[in-house]
């Protein structure tokens, strides 16, 4: 049984006491009302040191948006896993879309990213996505493919829960527009067989596909019910705990109705 993930990217917002807020009061909403899913964020890299100290010792995880697949050297901007670490996350987001576009980040840095993380301990949620164009000319599986298999190719680890996948459509990232469950659904299956063929259906099964883009309070519910969609990744939504904790209570909902 997967383990759904809510997770909220903060991207470049929030000083470091709108962050505080924001944390403490997730923390506080979930000590009030546990659910049976792994919720994480993942704030700016020099707010990490604030995630740590409000969050430790509660229900919710943290990580960083990106990483180096180095552990240190000459590389100047860069954050290496054994930093992530001394901050105590447990996770990293890598090749998200805006760090592909904007960044140049190609599946082979990803690839090499998510190698360095999970032997490091963190676990990868690895970004991958079609632009609306690529959709549009019926290259979403193409795309996908390729990502899927450029990013994860080879990549080792005993427990299929130590990696992560989040389907983003470019088209549906800070755009309002939201894929239908069904696209979703649609997109998230094909990933799973290409997960299928790189670690085979077993571990495949056990890979958890979050869902990003445009995920709010009045969609969650629809997308998360979906069979192959095992939570969500999240940002404008996750600013604010009145979006974000209902976002959270319906992976809470969507666990329950799975048996977990
Ligand atoms: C994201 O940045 O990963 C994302 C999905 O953003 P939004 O929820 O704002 O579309």
């Amino acid at each position: 049984m997967r383990r759904i993930l809510v997770a909220g990217n903060i991207k470049m917002n929030l000083s470091r006491s709108e962050l505080n807020q924001l944390l403490s009061s997730i923390r506080n909403e979930l000590e009030t009302q546990a659910e049976p899913i792994d919720v994480a964020y993942f704030p700016a890299a020099p707010m990490l040191d604030v995630a740590q100290s409000v969050l430790t010792g509660s229900d919710v995880l943290w990580g960083a948006q990106n990483m180096h697949w180095e552990e240190g050297g000459a590389f100047t901007g860069e954050c290496s896993p054994l930093m992530l670490r001394e901050l105590g996350c447990q996770q990293v987001i890598l090749g998200h879309s805006e760090r592909r576009a904007l960044f140049g980040e190609t599946d082979e840095m990803i690839n090499r990213k998510a190698a360095s993380a999970l032997a490091h301990d963190l676990i990868p949620v690895v970004c991958v996505g079609e632009t609306e164009a690529e959709r549009e000319s019926g290259a979403t599986e193409v795309v996908l493919t390729r990502q899927v298999v450029g990013s994860l190719a080879n990549l080792q680890f005993s427990d299929p829960s130590r990696l992560v996948v989040a389907y983003e459509p470019v088209w549906a990232i800070g755009t309002g527009k939201t894929a239908s469950p069904e696209q979703a659904q649609e997109a998230h299956s094909h990933v799973r067989s290409e997960l299928s063929n790189l670690f085979g259906t077993h571990a495949a099964s056990g890979i958890r596909i979050l869902y990003g883009g445009s995920v709010k309070a009045g969609n969650a519910a629809d997308i998360f019910s979906k069979p192959d969609v095992d939570g969500g990744l999240v940002g404008g939504a996750s600013l604010k705990p009145e979006q974000f904790v209902p976002i959270i209570r319906a992976g809470g909902d969507a666990a329950r109705q799975a048996g977990s």
